[in-house]
């Protein structure tokens, strides 16, 4: 199963994917590529592959890009590789992206693909909490509360929607839906197999 999370920029999506991670092992996170400078938290390999436009673009080139988005004027991708290794190892896997790229994903993968919007519980909510990460210039902020404004409006593309006023609720919430999803019975085919019914 692919777990695509998209929402707005500051609505804590990489909060909730690390607690969901940290508690479900059998989950793995594709790790972007980004053109974007790197924030002084940020681990290299670990939050984002950070890499200039030409060796993007040589990435783009090679077809090693799945799909991929500008957003406030800089280029997001989800590699292939990442994507592969953790298939190979049997491992669902999670995404935070945009909502263009969230569409490129499911349909690609068709209902392999679940996607969950991530809503703030206002808009200036939302505003505070990029605001108060103090890692963008106002102009900065200003094109992401730009692209925010413009994202919300379209939260009916994805298949569910979770308010995050929590993050435990959220994370909660995250949980049961996934928990429904791998339920489905076009995900549970080999099911019969013991059964011994011939
Ligand atoms: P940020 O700069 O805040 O880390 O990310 C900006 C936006 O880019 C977020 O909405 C995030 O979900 C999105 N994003 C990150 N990686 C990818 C990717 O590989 N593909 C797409 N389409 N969007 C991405």
């Amino acid at each position: 199963m692919i777990i695509v999370i998209s929402g707005p920029s500051g609505v804590g999506k990489g909060s909730i994917l690390s607690r969901l991670l940290e508690e479900d092992k059998s989950i793995g996170y594709s790790v972007s590529v980004t053109t974007r400078a790197k924030r002084p938290f940020e681990v290299e390999g670990k939050s984002y592959y950070f890499r200039s436009e030409d060796e993007f673009d040589t990435m783009l080139a090679n077809n090693e890009i799945l799909e991929w988005d500008v957003y406030c004027g800089h280029k997001y991708g989800t590699p292939i590789f990442a994507l592969e290794k953790h298939l190979e190892e049997g491992k669902d896997i999670a995404l935070d992206i945009t909502l263009p790229g969230a569409q490129a994903i499911k349909k690609h993968f068709k209902e392999e693909a679940v996607t969950v919007f991530l809503l703030p519980p206002s808009f200036q909510d939302l505003e505070f909490r990029i605001r108060n990460r103090e890692s963008e210039t106002e102009e900065q902020i200003r094109a992401r509360l730009n692209a925010a404004r413009h994202e919300l409006m379209q939260f009916g593309m994805c298949d569910y929607v979770i308010v995050n006023d929590k993050i435990e609720n959220a994370v909660c919430e995250l949980r049961k839906i996934i928990h429904a999803e791998r339920r489905r019975s076009f995900r549970n085919k080999g099911i019969l197999q013991k059964y011994d019914l011939v």
